[in-house]
């Protein structure tokens, strides 16, 4: 854990965020400011700050898989995922996440 970092502050429940889906390596919760009718977050448990730092790959099955199982509970058949890696992309939050952005249909 970061001690200064939101999304780490969110993994150990310090906001009582409900998590849509909680498993080993993984958290799943809705975007504070959705830019989509659904738009979740997949965020690692452990502290990466983005892609880039990421050497896992193990870890970005498991979060690819998370992915696939938090759509299909929010009832998504078509939904795009996307993650910003670095400032000059727009990334806000230094803790690499996963969006997943869709519509019900
Ligand atoms: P990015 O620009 O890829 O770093 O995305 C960061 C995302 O985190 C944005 O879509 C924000 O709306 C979202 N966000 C920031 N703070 C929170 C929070 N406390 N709870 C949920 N989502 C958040």
């Amino acid at each position: 854990m970061k001690e200064d970092c939101i999304f780490c502050k969110i993994i150990n429940g310090d906001f009582n965020t409900e998590f849509i889906i909680e498993n080993e390596h993984a958290v799943v919760f809705n975007d504070i400011n959705p830019k989509a009718p659904v738009h979740m977050l997949v965020v690692p448990k452990i502290h990466v700050e983005s892609l880039n730092e990421l050497d896992d790959k193990n870890l970005l099955g498991e979060l690819m898989m998370t992915v696939k199982e938090a759509a299909k509970k929010a009832g998504l058949n078509s939904y795009k995922t996307l993650i910003n890696t670095g400032k000059d992309a727009g990334q806000e939050v230094f803790h690499m996440h996963i969006h997943i952005m869709g519509d019900k249909k």
